[in-house]
């Protein structure tokens, strides 16, 4: 199954940085919801948050939107650090869970903690599917497969939009 998984492209594409406006992708000053050390669960609603975050973050995290494959930061990204929720600044993955994937979207095998992210069933779109969203202020993430590597078996299939990337050299490459 993981193999079937893993894209010959994907594999073979270098590390390219992120675009530099990602890094600060609702830390600007104007969300002062975003933390990365306030782990308070957020109940705001989404009239605020449409104040307060980019429009892109907003159509994701906020109305369950998805971007279309193959065109994020982070599908083919290999830096090693600590991956935060773009909405609110919750630490949500590692460099170390993260797999190449052909899908088109960053991939990842396991959550940074087990609370980081909650699920919930969505059948949309004739689809039995579960639904990741964030721990803290329940943004939509992505969704999460049966079809990943070990340790876990899990594919959690995020959108990179509402992924803030964060290097960290204490952390080792995998
Ligand atoms: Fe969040």
């Amino acid at each position: 199954m993981f193999l079937a998984c893993i894209g010959v492209a994907s594999c073979q594409t270098q590390p390219a940085a992120p675009k530099a406006e990602a890094k600060l992708v609702g830390a600007k000053g104007q969300n002062p919801y975003y933390s990365r050390t306030d782990t308070t669960k957020l109940h705001v609603s989404n009239a605020e948050w449409k104040k307060v975050l980019p429009e892109s973050v907003y159509l994701i995290a906020r109305t369950k939107s998805t971007e279309r494959a193959f065109t994020g930061k982070y599908w083919d990204f290999e830096g090693i650090g600590t991956y935060f929720c773009a909405a609110c600044g919750n630490a949500l993955f590692r460099s170390d869970s993260k797999f190449a994937s052909s899908c088109g979207w960053p991939s990842f095998f396991e959550a940074l903690r087990p609370n980081a992210v909650k699920y919930e069933s969505d059948n949309t779109y004739g689809m039995v599917r579960t639904e990741v969203l964030c721990g803290r202020c329940e943004g939509h993430l992505g969704h999460i497969f049966d079809d990943g590597p070990e340790p876990t078996g899990k594919r959690f299939c995020m959108n990179s939009i509402v992924l803030d990337f964060e290097p960290d050299p204490t952390l080792k490459s995998k």
